[in-house]
């Protein structure tokens, strides 16, 4: 039997994250858990979680790691044994990556930790990032230009109404590409000397990326 899959979507904000884990949730029954949308749902349902993390998000920051951390260690328990999920915006600090190791290896241990690497030049962000369009109720992504809806305004998977997230403004997103050049980016050196990272070209189309993540996936033995 297969063991149980946990892979960490690493890349900066806009590198195709979302995007390419709803295609492994389509094609390979994954579990996606997006930190972000975890912290989203919080905010709309005004929790005590949501109201501690709104002032980070709005501005750009990280929020503070033991909130994240407790936060994401509660999901991870509830997932069913055997099932493979996705990890999409967690750990982005490095605190948060050996948090993640301990908390897989109280799960259990028999887990794989698996990483894929989103390169993306740093030139392609903002555009994809001030373009992107966001279903309301699953937070399903779109782009004005790359990735339009079938309809305007309009979720094609849910019929739910598309918006600009806040932190999607220009000035929100460079803060939080540098954040992510700061307290996120040396998770690669990490990871790869951990000898568990795949990069993949995520500068390619969507369709080019999630063929090279297929390929790179199958070739992995796990
Ligand atoms: P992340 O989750 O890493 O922040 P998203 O998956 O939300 O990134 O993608 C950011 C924006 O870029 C979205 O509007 C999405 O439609 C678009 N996008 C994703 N992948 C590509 C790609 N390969 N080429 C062009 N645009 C893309
Ligand atoms: P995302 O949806 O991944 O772009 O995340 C949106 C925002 O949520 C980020 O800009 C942070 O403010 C916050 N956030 C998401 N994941 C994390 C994390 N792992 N650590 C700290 N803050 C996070």
């Amino acid at each position: 039997m297969s063991r149980q899959i946990c892979l960490i979507l690493l890349g900066p904000p806009g590198a195709g994250k979302g995007t390419q884990a709803e295609i492994l949730v389509e094609e390979k029954g994954f579990l996606h858990i997006s930190s972000g949308e975890l912290f989203r749902r919080n905010l709309e349902n005004e929790t005590e979680l949501g109201k501690k993390a709104g002032q980070y998000i709005d501005a750009g920051e990280l929020v503070p790691d033991e909130i994240t951390i407790s936060m994401v260690e509660n999901r991870i328990r509830e997932i069913d044994s055997g099932t493979d999920f996705i990890l999409d915006g967690f750990p982005r600090t490095l605190v948060q990556a050996k948090a993640l190791k301990e908390i897989l290896a109280d799960y259990d241990p028999d887990v794989d930790e698996v990483v894929l690497y989103l390169h993306v030049p740093y030139s392609e962000l903002i555009e994809r990032l001030t373009g992107r369009l966001t279903c309301r109720a699953h937070g399903h992504v779109f782009h004005k230009k790359y990735n339009p809806p079938q309809e305007q305004g309009v979720c094609d998977y849910d019929g739910s109404e598309l918006y600009q997230r806040e932190d999607d403004q220009l000035e929100t997103v460079k803060n939080r590409v540098d954040v992510y050049m700061e307290k996120t980016e040396p998770l690669i050196a990490y990871y790869r000397e951990r000898g568990i990272l795949l990069q993949v070209d995520a500068g390619q189309d969507v369709e080019g990326v999630a063929s090279e993540i297929e390929s790179k996936l199958e070739k992995k033995q796990w």
